[in-house]
């Protein structure tokens, strides 16, 4: 069985505990490897190099030109094309999701590199004429890595979350300490090699395996990291955020969602039943963005819904690599949560239009499969109404007019995403600029791009991913000011 290591300072490293954790295929219930558990004192010293390497390496990183780190990330990027077939399978293996997902997965990573190593080229920072009672005077800024980063991933997108955290922080010039999910080690490991093969300086990139509550929750108190980026729930999200106050981290939060996907009834009704599908039940609806919520007019309704129902029903369930419609859910635990909240939305009085259960036909019966779930009958205070479940469940909720459909959609914690399904195309941009969510799509539901920003308003998080916004995410922004008559004194002469 394989064995994966951390890796801290340029060395591949067991925890100092010399303890492991195991990693399991949730499609069979095995385990497939099992994984250094570091603790406290290894992110530690992950910290203390990270730290090394940004403040006292003159040779260090940051001041490797933007053309080197560029060229060094685009070397990394085709090493990682090249891989990525293996890359995908152990996604696969280590997560669940259908092979063809992960496949598009590492696709999408070596394109987020490829995209930052440009990135890093780009012109930054402005101009300011600021002459005033001071004198003859020019303002500009200029833009400078954060310093020691720490990269905190959840399971459902193991691999792409966390490239696409460590592609700008180190197009940027950062030093970083990445902490996988504890139920998907495996392709951020084997991403590591790469790392560790690269002409990256030691100690510049650190991998410490663990637990958030041990090593994540150090990530985000220790005084010597300069910002955290995490993507994950909410709760935790909350934790990092008061754990980083000690010394004013910078902080980037991706977290939960419960998005709303309000239909109209003169929507293209057989695209719109598409996408809501790709909507909830891509990733095993394990998707931070998920279209959890249908809003559709009511005159629609049951067409709608049998349509979808008949989909939905059709699914097909399986291990990953046989590339089934879905896969499992990343673990019993999890499986059960989801579960839980379905049993909860039927004792309040929603109706369960197919699905609800655990699928254990054949060789699923050793795995964590799901059917996918359709609820109605929903009151906009049901379990399964408020809560993010982040499985493949969906309620569906009816609106008559477009106040009541924006109404609905806001009514919600969290800010992460939505769509709109309509052949109008003013109400559509009418009904989008009403919805306070910071990604919105219009007659699809899902597709992402490196190209463009990525982030939530509300309890969906802080600050942005993805495009240049992503990469000054990672930046401090430094305001120079330059006398352009130094003999000549302000204005108290
Ligand atoms: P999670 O339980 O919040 O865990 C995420 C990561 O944080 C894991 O690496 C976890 O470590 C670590 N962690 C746990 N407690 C911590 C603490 N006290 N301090 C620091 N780190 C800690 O989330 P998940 O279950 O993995 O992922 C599902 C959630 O992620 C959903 O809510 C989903 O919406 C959200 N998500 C959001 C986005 C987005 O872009 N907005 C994208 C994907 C997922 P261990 O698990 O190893 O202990
Ligand atoms: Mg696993």
């Amino acid at each position: 069985m394989e064995t994966i290591l951390n890796y801290i300072d340029g060395k591949w490293t067991n925890a100092l505990s010399g303890d492991y954790f195991n990693v399991i295929n949730p499609a069979t219930g095995e385990v497939v490897a099992k994984a250094a558990k570091g603790g406290r004192d290894d992110a530690k010293m992950a910290i203390a190099a990270a730290k090394r390497e940004f403040y006292n390496n003159p040779n260090g990183w940051r001041r490797f030109s933007a053309v080197k780190r560029s060229e060094i990330l685009l070397k990394i990027a085709d090493e990682l094309e090249k891989q990525r077939d293996s890359f995908a399978l152990i996604e696969t293996i280590d997560n669940g999701k259908p092979l063809r997902e992960a496949l598009g997965d590492v696709d999408d990573a070596v394109s987020y590199i490829r995209y930052y190593a440009g990135a890093a080229r780009m012109p930054s920072g402005v101009s300011y004429d600021v002459n005033d009672g001071f004198g003859q005077m020019q303002s500009f800024t200029i833009k400078e890595p954060v310093g020691v980063c720490a990269l905190i991933t959840p399971w459902n997108y193991p691999l792409l979350m966390g490239v696409q955290k460590i592609a700008p922080a180190l197009a940027a010039g950062n030093t970083i300490v990445f902490k996988s999910s504890s139920e998907t080690p495996m392709s951020t490991a084997k991403f590591f090699e790469i790392l560790s093969k690269s002409e990256i300086p030691d100690g510049t990139v650190n991998l410490v395996m663990g637990s958030g509550s041990t090593v994540g929750n150090e990530l985000s108190e220790n005084e010597y990291v300069d910002m955290v980026s995490f993507t994950g729930s909410t709760e935790v999200g909350q934790s990092i955020y008061r754990a980083s106050a000690g010394n004013i981290k910078k902080i980037g939060l991706e977290l939960g969602g419960k998005s709303p996907n309000v239909i109209f009834a003169d929507a293209d009704l057989d695209g719109a039943v598409e996408w809501a599908m790709v909507g909830v039940f891509f990733n095993q609806g394990e998707v931070c963005s998920a279209g959890s919520r249908i809003i559709v007019e009511k005159s629609i309704k049951d067409k709608f819904v049998d349509k979808l129902k008949q989909r939905a029903e059709n699914m097909t369930i399986g291990n990953g690599v046989e590339n089934p419609d879905m896969g499992p859910l990343i673990s019993e635990n999890h499986l059960n949560k989801v579960l839980d909240f379905v049993e909860k939305a039927k004792n309040e009085g929603a109706n369960i239009v197919c699905g609800g259960y655990r699928y254990t036909e054949g060789e699923c019966a050793k795995g964590y499969f799901m059917k996918p779930t359709i609820i109605d009958n929903v009151t906009r205070d049901n379990t399964a109404v408020k809560n993010e479940i982040f499985g493949p469940v969906v309620t569906i909720q009816t609106f008559e007019t477009e106040k009541e459909a924006v109404d609905m959609a806001n009514d919600t914690e969290f800010g992460l995403a939505g769509a709109v399904f309509t052949s109008d195309g003013a109400r559509a941009f009418r009904v989008v600029k009403e919805i306070r969510a910071g990604v919105m799509w219009i007659n699809c539901y899902n597709p992402a791009f490196v190209e463009a920003p990525w982030g939530g308003y509300k309890k969906s998080g802080t600050g942005r991913e993805l495009s240049f916004e992503g990469l000054e995410e990672y930046t401090e922004t430094k305001q120079i000011t330059m006398n352009l008559n130094p003999g000549k004194l302000g204005w108290y002469k």
